[in-house]
């Protein structure tokens, strides 16, 4: 067996690895890179295979730097099944044509032909074969089980097996501690591993989410202001959702109405909870979590809420504040020092999140500009992403030492931190693989 890495290497986006044995051709995961346009021009490279030639993807799960580039290599020429847990399979059917339209949108303002559009996402959903954990899938020479692995819905980590050697892929690494999913199970033993490592130099902070958002939203009211959340549509609203109905549970926060103006957001509630194999609430907790929010599909509806006349709080992507309805909240609610903006995720430099949060005066959204006089707010301790301590402790339950283990999706500092961390704790071999490097399992 032998495997080549196509991305996520040395970077946070782009999963993308090959496995090979004999003629069999597998890859796991299919990511967009994202981010700055020194790494998104990446995207428009050849793949660096004939990708008719690939048999088969298996996907760890549906976030766009691991599925994102599927539709386009789906255009240029691969036609093989792609493997995903069942709740993967139906995020992505919600995930994929978000991507395409946003290509889509991208094309038209440079005045250029799109990575892919709907279509192609469209016919990219077709190849796709939602299967059960922990059920044996075999391509060619190679079997492959996938095993539920909390990060988000659907997230798996993959298990690959020539008979001989066992290859497992941890996918994005979920946390131990977290009130809606399962926590990821222990995995025992496994040959090679290629691990993820984010937040491999960082420890998240111990802050409760849920007192920092309830004193947030007190203190807006009591001002008569409204509460902004920028946020990302998988995982994070639902968080967010969970948090605000425990608080309205508890007589916590007042009765102020919450919107939900996110299309993706509202699609990815829907299919949420029919997955209860997935999450530690019981269905109908799940149900009326979920369910707290007024939704706002259209575009007439998230404008009407702008002219509200009392506190509310509004949920709507994208969750840095970059596209999606959130920019035109901003626009209205900037401007007046009763509001807060309220920001729950990580903000990439350049974007006006980050923008935001690093103090600025004045913002330009849409070629204007808007004093901000609103009140900035972070909580910093929401993440799908085991932490460096959380990565070292789910490594010390394997009862056999791994030949190799191969670090992936982190930028450089992660990566280094995390490599001494477990040379030092466990002495195991570690691997930090380039692009394209090849390694041969046996
Ligand atoms: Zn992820």
């Amino acid at each position: 067996m032998k495997i080549t890495f196509y991305g996520a290497v040395g970077v946070v986006t782009g999963s993308k690895y090959l496995i090979q044995e004999g003629d069999t051709k597998l890859l796991v995961d299919c990511g967009l890179f994202q981010g700055e346009r020194g790494l998104t021009r990446h995207n428009w490279d050849p793949f660096p295979i004939n990708p008719e030639s690939v048999d088969a993807i298996v996907l760890t799960h549906a976030h766009i730097d691991h599925t994102g580039y599927i539709p386009a290599l789906v255009k240029a020429g691969f036609s093989g099944p792609i493997y995903s847990s069942h709740a993967t399979y139906q995020t992505s059917g919600v995930l994929l044509l978000d991507a395409a339209n946003l290509q889509e949108e991208e094309a038209k303002e440079h005045h250029a032909p799109p990575l892919y559009t709907k279509e192609d996402a469209q016919k990219a959903l077709g190849f796709f074969k939602p299967t059960d954990y922990d059920a044996q899938i075999q391509i060619k020479s190679l079997q492959v089980k996938l095993i539920r692995s909390g990060h988000i819905l659907g997230s798996a980590f993959v298990v690959v097996t020539n008979g001989k050697e066992t290859l497992t892929f941890s996918g994005d690494l979920g946390r131990p501690q977290q009130p809606i999913l399962k926590a990821p199970p222990y995995i025992k033993a496994t040959d090679y591993l290629v691990l993820e490592a984010t937040y491999g130099d960082r420890i998240h902070s111990q802050e409760d989410p849920e007192k920092i958002l309830s004193t947030v939203i007190q203190e807006t009211v009591k001002k008569g202001g409204v509460i902004v959340i920028p946020c990302f549509s998988v995982m994070r609203t639902q968080l967010i959702l969970y948090y605000l109905y425990q608080l309205q549970q508890k007589n916590s926060i007042p009765d102020i109405p919450i919107f939900l103006d996110s299309p993706t957001g509202i699609s990815i509630n829907n299919l949420f909870c029919k997955f209860a194999d997935e999450y530690v609430l019981p269905q109908p907790e799940c149900k009326a979590a979920l369910g707290i929010a007024r939704v706002t599909p259209t575009v007439a509806e998230s404008k009407q809420i702008d002219h509200i006349k009392q506190s509310a709080i509004i949920i709507a992507g994208s969750g840095m504040a970059d596209g999606g309805r959130i920019p035109f909240h901003l626009q209205q609610f900037l401007g007046d020092a009763k509001n807060t903006i309220l920001f729950v995720g990580y903000q990439a430099v350049g974007t006006n999140g980050r923008i935001l949060v690093d103090g600025a005066q004045v913002i330009r959204i849409y070629d204007k500009e808007y004093a901000v006089r609103a009140a900035i707010k972070t909580i910093p301790s929401f993440s799908a992403h085991a932490d460096a301590h959380e990565i070292i402790e789910w490594l010390s339950h394997f009862e056999k030492a791994p030949k190799k283990v191969f670090l992936t999706h982190g930028e450089p500092e992660s990566i280094a931190a995390l490599k001494k961390s477990i040379e030092e704790r466990f002495k195991w071999t570690v691997i930090v693989p380039k692009y394209m490097d090849s390694f041969s399992l046996e």
